[in-house]
């Protein structure tokens, strides 16, 4: 770390604890690491809620302490709902240059993350103008930049539960007032609720102004990955971990190594990835037919997890050791919308941090999974 970053009020304790195993808490904790599925909202620390909250005059049900309910997320529609909350209270410049300063460094370089692309969802800030948001994003990116060296790009969320009209206005701002930083857009909220074939429109407008597309599957049939390849053009998927129920898709999908950016924890806890049981069967089949798979936090303190925690899980879950654990990170380079000279800069800092890293025993696998 460079310089002292500005801590957030605490974050809350993990939602699902592994056992103590201080040989891979010292490795997880020093892999280098590259966040490509990571929300400015998700990333806020329920203290900084409650102090951005009273700073508004916005009513909260709970205190810091219980902001975040990681069970009940097992329902999305729960989950989206204390999501809206939390963007409702980030509403000036200072607020979006706060939260994202504190998402980049306490969220991320205090976990080894090198680089991250933050998905920022406008319409989560409602009555918000984009260019404020902008505004105050950047800031917060150029502070953390200085005073950790973290490097971080934009990506711009539509929100699927609304119309395609209103993901084409959102491409329309995001062209109107384009600056480098942003580099791409993404579709999130409730897939069931707005089939990816609803944006094409948007995602073409985005194509032709130059940006970089990804999207959100979590639990649409695997033909939804197909609509993401051929009709709105992305290069990579967010979560897709039903793409392993088709193996046609998925051999398609390993041959044009299209990275799929799984977020474990969040993904247990939602159901996305299997049965809630910890396992993270999905995830350990689709490393084994071959994808190209990163490994990232989602809505870290919402979930009760960070970015180490979420690679500390899987070693637990799966044995996976020091060299697997990093190729997720390998991955993530490849899959980073970094151009090339970027992205031998980030391979360059990632092998000299993995080299500083420390090897551990696997820890023993639990019954079920050996
Ligand atoms: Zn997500």
């Amino acid at each position: 770390m460079i310089a002292t970053a500005r801590r957030p009020p605490g974050y809350p304790p993990h939602s699902r604890p592994v056992p103590a195993d201080p040989a891979v808490d010292a490795m997880v904790a020093a892999l280098p690491k590259v966040s490509l599925h990571c929300h400015l909202i998700g990333t806020v620390a329920p203290g900084t809620v409650v102090e951005l909250a009273a700073k508004h005059g916005v009513p909260l049900e709970r205190g810091a302490e219980d902001l975040y309910d990681h069970d009940s997320y097992e329902d999305l529609g729960e989950f989206l709902r204390v999501l809206d909350v939390v963007g409702s209270v980030i509403r000036d410049a200072d607020d979006f240059s706060r939260v994202t300063y504190e998402s980049l460094t306490a969220g991320g370089t205090d976990h080894g993350v090198l680089y991250r692309e933050l998905h920022l969802s406008p319409p989560g800030h409602p009555g918000v103008p984009y260019p404020r948001i902008l505004e105050g994003v950047l800031a917060g990116l150029r502070d953390a930049r200085t005073d950790t060296g973290i490097d971080a790009r934009l990506v711009i969320g539509i929100n699927r539960e609304r119309s395609g009209g209103a993901a084409v206005e959102l491409v329309e701002q995001v062209v109107e007032h384009r600056v480098d930083e942003v580099v791409g857009i993404g579709l999130d909220y409730a897939e069931v609720n707005g089939p990816p074939g609803r944006f094409v429109e948007a995602y073409r407008l985005a194509a032709r102004a130059g940006l970089q597309r990804t999207a959100h599957s979590e639990s649409g049939p695997p033909r939804h990955v197909l609509t993401l390849l051929d009709e709105l053009g992305c290069s990579r998927v967010d979560h897709g971990y039903h793409v392993v129920d088709d193996p046609e898709i998925t051999a398609r999908c390993v041959a044009e190594r299209i990275p799929f950016t799984c977020t474990p924890v969040s993904s247990d806890i939602g159901r996305y990835s299997g049965s809630g049981d910890g396992t993270h069967a999905r995830i350990r089949q689709m490393v084994d037919a071959g994808l190209c798979v990163t490994i990232d936090s989602d809505d870290p303190p919402m979930f009760g997890t960070d970015a180490t925690h979420d690679l500390r899980v899987l070693a637990h879950a799966l044995g996976y050791r020091r060299d697997q654990l990093a190729a997720f990170t390998t991955n993530a380079i490849d899959a980073c919308w970094l151009d090339e000279t970027g992205k031998a800069e980030l391979r360059r800092r990632a092998a000299a941090a993995l080299a500083a890293t420390p090897d551990a025993p696997p820890p023993a696998l639990p019954e079920e999974t050996r």
